[in-house]
């Protein structure tokens, strides 16, 4: 199947993806009650998979489902090699729901969350050197984007907005502060300084997000975790996302604003974007799997 991964965790078992089936009254399905989490696999082990597995820990403590993440290595181990992925870079995807219960807002504490999880063949490209334009739309979101659920109907909306004109992201402001984009941090060099929103609940705290934040105060590279201000995008000399799978994306166009001709990624983006390789091949050949 194109795109779907032939086999599945779901509750205790590996399984053909075509046999897993989650029940009507699964709160995931009826609320999207619940957090989700990808990761990659690169040169065979976990980029910053022990990241990844905290920031599941605590959303699940902020929306008060009770699951031990410990066991997940293990799980994720045997879900690689049933997928014939070892040692082969790839994505996954892990989502643990509230569980099943009668339908009503509040929620019972007895029961069981659904886990479920994939591995899929991912293959990035070692730098990300395509720049990509983005469009900015008021941040209509919640006021908890800190927690990874997996209701995204808000981030859908602006990310499918974007694409259907002809961009790679849409990106939010919320009272005039630029906080994120629909699945990506944001981060802007202004003077040879780079900005990015501060990690409170308008956003979330992207793994990659504290990556860039770490290796610019390692290298030199000033950093403020400040928001900018859409009444400063003209000022900006470059601008760039964050994720786990855009990786480090310069971006050449915000509405109107022009940062990048002729492909030319800017000087602090393009450091930036060749530390986090070095980074990214240090880290994948020296850290042992996430057990
Ligand atoms: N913000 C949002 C809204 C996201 O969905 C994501 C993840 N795709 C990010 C930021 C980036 O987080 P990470 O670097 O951990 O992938």
């Amino acid at each position: 199947m194109a795109n779907y991964p032939d086999k599945v965790f779901l509750n205790g078992e590996i399984i053909p993806s075509t046999e897993a089936k989650v029940s009507v009254f699964d709160r995931g399905f009826l609320f999207g009650d619940g957090i989700y989490e990808v990761m990659l696999q690169i040169n065979g082990s976990y980029f910053f998979g022990q990241e990844h597995l905290n920031r599941l820990s605590e959303c699940l403590h902020k929306i008060n489902i009770e699951y031990d993440v410990t066991v997940l290595p293990e799980i994720l181990k045997k879900l690689v090699s049933v997928s014939n992925l070892e040692h082969k870079d790839c994505l996954i995807y892990i989502q643990v729901t509230r569980g099943i219960a009668p339908r009503k807002h509040a929620f019972p504490l007895d029961i069981e969350p659904t886990v479920m999880a994939y591995a899929l063949p991912f293959l990035l490209p070692e730098i990300n050197d395509k720049p990509i334009s983005v469009i900015t739309q008021k941040d209509f979101r919640w006021h908890r984007c800190d927690i990874k659920m997996t209701s995204l109907l808000g981030n859908v909306m602006a990310n499918d907005w974007a694409i259907k004109n002809g961009h790679f992201e849409t990106v939010f402001y919320r009272d005039d502060k630029i906080t994120e984009a629909s699945h990506s941090n944001i981060f802007f060099v202004k003077n040879d300084v780079v900005y990015t929103h501060p990690a409170d609940e308008n956003i979330l705290n992207g793994i990659t997000r504290a990556i860039v934040i770490n290796l610019c105060k390692k290298n030199n590279i000033e950093v403020q975790e400040e928001a900018i201000m859409q009444s400063d995008l003209p000022m900006v000399n470059e601008a760039f996302l964050t994720g786990t799978s855009t990786q480090i994306a310069a971006i050449n166009m915000i509405d109107d604003h022009v940062y990048i001709k002729n492909n030319k990624i800017g000087p602090i983006t393009k450091k930036i974007q060749q530390l986090f390789l070095n980074l990214k091949n240090s880290q994948t050949k020296r850290l042992p799997q996430v057990s």
